[in-house]
């Protein structure tokens, strides 16, 4: 792409009612804009890293055996009635009404309409089990929207349902999404620890929420340190094996969020390894029995010949809210620093003097075979000064900077710039080619 083409509106002041810093630097790179209270336009680079993330959590999601849908954003009240949720709700549901007078919500969550899907189609022990989900826009009606995407109203959510015979299997399903989690999240370059949560009215023991540590979290944490270091299992892991031995290792240590924490428990973590700290909640999974296929009459007919509600688990990752959280963990005072994983463009090719025949052709070319090589490259084309396109380019954050200028060339050479650590090489342009391709 070359930049004279994108549309990259970058702010040259941080707008002052942007509290934190991923919400700056989103505006000011030109990657969102709200539209009202909560609600944005996803400009096309933040649309790109946003669709980076959402495929890393699909493939994950793939990886561990969930099978994608998309179900709609508007949902029926009816079907809350149902489940007794339509009352109980509240305000952060946006109710509509449609011309012919029905009830409609904006989806805050769809447990009621997948469970409909499921009661449809399946009544036998030897349809389960299945994990389904989807990754659609939801919308709760927050009291107070802030922070940018972190906590918006309308928001993108990839949600997972589970359904099971019975507990015991309901409990592999929840391990499955447990390990595709932390998969998930250290491919997006996120340290995120399970914790304990609070399951509400139901009880048991079976939800975490996924909480990555920053100062400017929303949620107050306790946990183990051991654990912000202990790595995720990775690709390898067979989720049809037993993961349960994979989970334990990381429940075995203390992590509870506030709600749930137990100053006396926390005690007996060593000194030096009590952990206490903010964090921001970009995932959260929950198993939750029969809470919703009893009321809705979702039957399994067992080898028994007994109808039994099915065993049901919902597993979210706020993958709008990654994006915040992307950024919290990854920026210095000049701007993002793009894991690559979830980089916009995969480097920038930086003319630094633009309409200088020597400069053009040998940037026309390094664009021309990195594009032939399969990258990405965003190519600062335009005549802005080069102080103006190193702002630019440090701010948008992409992984590597070629940068060509006509004093190098008469040299041949050209600099690759490193944008995490800063490390510049002087190469030819032919190296340097090679060495990014
Ligand atoms: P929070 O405690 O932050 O309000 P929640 O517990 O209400 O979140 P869940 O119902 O668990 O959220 O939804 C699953 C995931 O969706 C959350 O873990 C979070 O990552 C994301 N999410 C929830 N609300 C928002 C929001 N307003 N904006 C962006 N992401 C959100
Ligand atoms: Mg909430
Ligand atoms: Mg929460
Ligand atoms: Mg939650």
């Amino acid at each position: 792409m070359r930049l004279s083409r994108f549309f990259l509106p970058v702010l040259k002041e941080t707008p002052s009612d942007a509290e934190i810093i991923s919400h700056q630097l989103m505006l000011r790179a030109g990657m969102i804009r709200q539209q009202s209270a909560g609600i944005y336009t996803w400009l096309p680079l933040g649309w790109k890293v946003l669709q980076k993330i959402e495929q890393i959590v699909r493939e994950e999601q793939n990886r561990a055996g969930a099978v994608e849908m998309l179900m709609p954003t508007l949902q029926s009240a009816d079907l809350w009635r149902e489940s007794g949720r339509y009352d109980d709700y509240g305000q952060e549901m946006l109710r509509i009404t449609d011309r012919k007078k029905r009830d409609m919500l904006y989806g805050p969550t769809n447990e009621e309409m997948i469970t409909d899907i499921f009661r449809s189609y399946c009544r036998s022990y030897k349809d389960v089990p299945k994990l389904l989900y989807h990754i659609q826009w939801k919308f709760r009606d927050e009291i107070r929207p802030r922070f940018g995407v972190m906590r918006g109203r309308e928001f993108l959510m990839k949600d997972t349902y589970s359904f099971d015979t019975d507990e015991a299997a309901a409990r592999k399903s929840y391990n499955r999404m447990f390990i595709a989690y932390l998969n998930t999240f250290t491919r997006l370059g996120l340290k995120a620890v399970p914790m304990r949560a609070d399951t509400g009215p139901i009880g048991g023991d079976l939800s975490h929420e996924f909480i990555v540590l920053a100062e400017t979290g929303e949620s107050e944490v306790f946990c183990h340190a051991d654990l912000v270091e202990m790595g995720a299992p990775g690709a390898s892991v067979d989720f049809d094996g037993d993961l349960q031995p994979l989970v334990d290792q990381r429940t075995a240590l203390y992590a509870a969020t506030e709600e749930m924490h137990d100053p006396a428990a926390f005690a007996a973590v060593p000194k030096h390894r009590q952990l206490s700290a903010r964090g921001i909640e970009v995932g959260h999974i929950f198993n939750f029995g029969t809470k919703y296929s009893e009321p809705m009459k979702a039957n399994l007919t067992h080898p028994d010949g007994q109808d039994r509600p099915v065993h049901m688990g919902s597993y979210g990752v706020g993958v709008s809210r990654l994006f915040g959280a992307i950024i919290e963990a990854h920026h210095d005072e000049k701007g993002c620093i793009w894991p690559d994983s979830v980089a916009p463009f995969d480097l920038g090719i930086i003319n630094m003097r633009a309409g200088d025949g020597a400069c053009d052709s040998a940037c026309d070319g390094a664009y021309a075979s990195l594009v032939a090589a399969g990258l990405d490259p965003l190519y600062d084309d335009t005549d802005n000064r080069a102080g103006a396109k190193f702002a630019t380019a440090d701010l948008i954050g992409l992984p590597y900077q070629l940068v060509v200028g006509p004093r190098g060339l008469k040299e041949g050479k050209v600099e690759v710039k490193i944008r995490r650590s800063g490390e510049t090489h002087e190469l030819s342009l032919e190296d340097a080619v090679a060495r990014l391709a």
